[in-house]
Formats: structure tokens, C-alpha cells, sequence
């Protein structure tokens, strides 16, 4: 595609965007009297309008019903989680049978290490990238150190390239090799969140199920942002945040995927829970679990409505627009996003560089922008004037065009700001 640094070309780009009015379904900050040219919806996604309606109705379900809620509530609050099924089994690519909404990700992590994580003999390793998002790197760890194993020679971190600071992906493949039969378990951040690098999780997949590991994945910043297909490519386990691409609001639910293929085992290692028994049997409540035959047996407690409310309202944005339609408008918007900061840096000589890869394959929609020496200050600077993006030490500005509610008209006024910022 074929790009121009102008506000009408950008205005033009809008006017044939077919889901450019999803952006009137979400609420922008205002900074300086303007909404805010938004870019980090891969950290905190915005809120939709029709969030608040929800949280009312459950509130007002509660006034009117308190107990009865249950079963009574519009949207009944027993089978809640259930309303999540379709849209989530979309986002992964998954049998609906094989996603459930619970708990937050980290916790999730551990949850799914209990069945996923089983060192014995000398199958005792996890391979992860190095600087992976610190939270999945304690929760590796004190998985290791509960197995009384030395996180020092158990977990495998394949560094990135000191020159890109990409992770080579023959790097992956080639620990997979060397560990062998001494890894357990691959668990990788499908999109890094400092590069926005986008790993191959179906050939990694295979290449850690061939050394007869299991394979889990974090999808924190994949989940609603690349396409996935999580059942074909064979992925043993895998959770993601409800509140970056998902926009369920602070804190939000997490999402869980687990392979139908370890549904239904009767002897796999599993922290348990009321939720997660027999529906037709979990009022009587028998001393015996009788776990679901879905992915809804790791389910602990009974679900929050209030902090899944803002998810479900977004996710039926999400099941009218449509993964392969977002996927189709982010490559253009990020590659427009890519090409402005090319001209700006053409234009200003400032020695802008990107780390995330440039093949569309290779990432969704975020871009991470180095400014070399001034980056604190510039953008300090385009903060002022009304840009929201993501602040990395040591000189990173992540910035993500997202494709429900962002427009080629905010990355245009971007770089007009960043020109202004650099001059
Ligand atoms: C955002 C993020 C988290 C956050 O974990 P919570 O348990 O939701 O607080 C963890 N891991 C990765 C890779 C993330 O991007």
C-alpha cells in the first residue's frame, strides 16, 4: 500500500474505513480540550460507551432481585461466564468448549503451570524469552522453586539480539533441540511487549510437542490484536488479559484457553473449585469433584460480575466487527503509523529508529519507537500536546494504532506533533 503524509490523505483513508464508526462506540480522554490521540490501548484499552448501561443494569438487577439475581438478572449471573464462550473460542481461534473467563492472567499462569507444569526424571526445564513481562517471569520462577528446583538451571531464556534487540527465532529452535528431553514446558509471550515482536506460535509449537514438551502460551498483548488459531496449532494452554486490546476496564477478567485434547482427565494435577464441578450436580454439592469436561474446570469461584461486565460489552463490539476485518485495517494502520515516523525522520534527521520487526507477519499493532539520546524529552513533549502512548526505560515510546477506535487522521496528527517535538 501506498501512503502520503497529508491530512487529506489520512481524512480519505477514513472515509473508506468500513469500521471506522466503532470509534463513536468507545470514550477518549480529553486532553487540552480535544480527545486524546490514544495510542495505548495495548496497556489499558478505552472504555465503550455502552459500558456504563451494563454496570447499571447489574446494579439495578441486584436492587431488584439480590439472590434471585442468579437465575432472574437479564443476563443471569449463575451461567455469567458462559456469555464470554463464543467471542473468546473467536479471539483464539478456538472450540468453544476449549476458552473460559476467570480470575487475572498472572494467576491464571499459575493455575495452568499446576496441570501443565509436571517436571519428573530429568524432564524439569521451561524455556521463555529473556526480558520476558516481569510478572510471568516471578510466576516462573516460584513454579520452579515449588518443584524444589533451582530456577538458575531449570528456566531456559533465550536473549534477545544485542544489535535488534529482537529474539531470533532459530534461537528458540535450536534450545528446543539442545534441551530435548529435558524440557517440561515452552512458555512464551506470543507478542513481546516491549518490541511488539510477533512469534511464530504454531511452528513453535510443533518444534517443542516434537521434543515431547508442552507447549503454553502468555497472549496478553496477542489476544484481540492478531489473529489466532490456538486449536489447529496444537497449543497445549494459553491466558490472556481482558483489559489491553479487550478494553474490560483496570484489573479486568482473564482469558483461558486449554486444548480439548486435556479436557476430561481425570488424574491431571488441578487446584479445584465449586465452579469448576459438574453444573447439574454443584448445588447438591457431593463430596466427590466432578469436573466439567470443558475448560471450565479450572474455574475456582463463581463469576465477578461487576469486573466482567465492561468486557462483555466490549466483546460484542468485537463479534460485530470481527477479527479478520480488525486484522485487515491494523496492517494498514500500523503501516501507516511506520511510514509517518519514516518521513518525520527523513524530514527532521533525528535518527528515529523501530525496533519491532517490519514484516506484517511479524507483529500486530504495536510500533516501538527509539528516539536516540532525547526520547524522555520528546516525549514529555507529545504527551503535552494531547499524545497518551507507553513510556520504556531505557529510551522506548510503545505506541499502538488500534483498529476498533483509532484513525489514520490520529496518526497523521501524530506526526505532525512528533515533526514539532523534534524540531
Ligand atoms: C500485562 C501483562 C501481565 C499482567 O498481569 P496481570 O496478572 O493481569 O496483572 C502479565 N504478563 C504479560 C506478558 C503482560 O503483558
Amino acid at each position: 500500500m501506498s501512503y502520503q503524509f497529508s491530512e487529506e490523505f489520512a481524512l480519505q483513508q477514513d472515509r473508506e474505513d468500513q469500521l471506522a464508526d466503532y470509534r463513536n462506540h468507545f470514550i477518549f480522554p480529553v486532553v487540552k480540550d480535544r480527545p486524546a490521540l490514544y495510542f495505548t490501548g495495548n496497556s489499558l484499552g478505552l472504555q465503550a460507551v455502552k459500558t456504563k448501561q451494563y454496570l447499571l443494569n447489574e446494579l439495578e438487577d441486584w436492587a431488584r432481585y439480590g439472590v434471585e439475581g442468579h437465575t432472574e438478572a437479564r443476563k443471569p449471573w449463575l451461567p455469567y461466564h458462559e456469555f464470554f464462550t463464543k467471542a473468546f473460542s473467536h479471539i483464539a481461534g478456538a472450540l468453544p468448549s476449549e476458552v473460559v473467563a476467570m480470575n487475572g492472567l498472572t494467576t491464571n499462569l499459575h493455575l495452568l503451570m499446576v496441570s501443565f507444569f509436571r517436571p519428573a526424571g530429568k524432564r524439569t526445564k521451561i524455556l521463555c524469552e529473556a526480558k520476558a513481562f516481569p510478572s510471568d517471569q516471578y510466576a516462573l520462577k516460584s513454579q520452579l522453586r515449588f518443584h524444589k528446583l533451582d530456577p538458575a538451571a531449570n528456566l531456559i531464556e533465550i536473549k534477545p539480539d544485542p544489535q535488534t534487540e529482537l529474539i531470533n527465532e532459530e534461537d528458540i529452535y535450536r534450545a528446543i533441540e539442545e534441551h530435548g528431553d529435558e524440557l517440561a514446558l515452552s512458555m512464551i509471550g506470543g507478542v513481546n511487549y516491549y518490541t511488539g515482536q510477533l512469534f511464530d506460535i504454531k511452528g513453535i509449537t510443533e518444534a517443542v510437542h516434537k521434543v515431547g514438551a508442552l507447549a503454553g502460551w502468555d497472549l496478553a498483548h496477542a489476544a484481540g490484536n492478531v489473529p489466532l488459531q490456538l486449536h489447529d496449532w496444537g497449543v497445549d494452554f494459553a491466558a490472556w488479559c481482558g483489559y489491553k486490546y479487550l478494553n474490560s476496564g483496570p484489573g479486568g477478567v482473564s482469558g483461558v484457553f486449554i486444548h480439548e485434547r486435556h479436557h476430561n482427565q481425570k488424574d491431571i494435577p488441578r487446584f479445584e473449585g465449586w465452579w469448576g464441578h459438574d453444573k447439574a450436580s454443584r448445588f447438591s454439592m457431593p463430596d466427590e469433584f466432578n469436573p466439567i469436561p470443558t475448560a471450565e474446570a479450572w474455574q475456582l469461584s463463581n463469576a465477578p460480575v461487576f469486573s466482567m461486565t465492561p468486557l462483555l460489552a466490549s466483546l460484542e463490539i468485537f463479534e460485530e466487527a470481527g477479527m479478520e476485518a480488525l486484522r485487515q485495517k491494523s496492517l494498514k494502520l500500523t503501516g501507516y503509523l511506520e511510514y509517518i515516523i519514516h518521513e518525520v525522520n527523513t524530514e527532521t534527521g533525528a535518527g528515529l529508529k523501530i525496533l519491532t520487526p517490519r514484516e506484517e507477519e511479524r507483529r500486530g499493532c504495536q510500533i516501538s519507537l527509539v528516539v536516540p539520546g532525547v526520547g524522555k524529552s520528546v516525549f514529555e513533549k507529545i504527551s503535552k500536546e494531547g499524545v497518551i502512548a507507553d513510556w520504556r526505560e531505557p529510551d522506548v515510546i510503545r505506541m499502538a494504532p488500534v483498529p476498533l477506535y483509532n484513525s489514520f487522521k490520529d496518526i497523521y496528527d501524530f506526526g505532525q506533533i512528533l515533526k514539532k517535538a523534534l524540531a
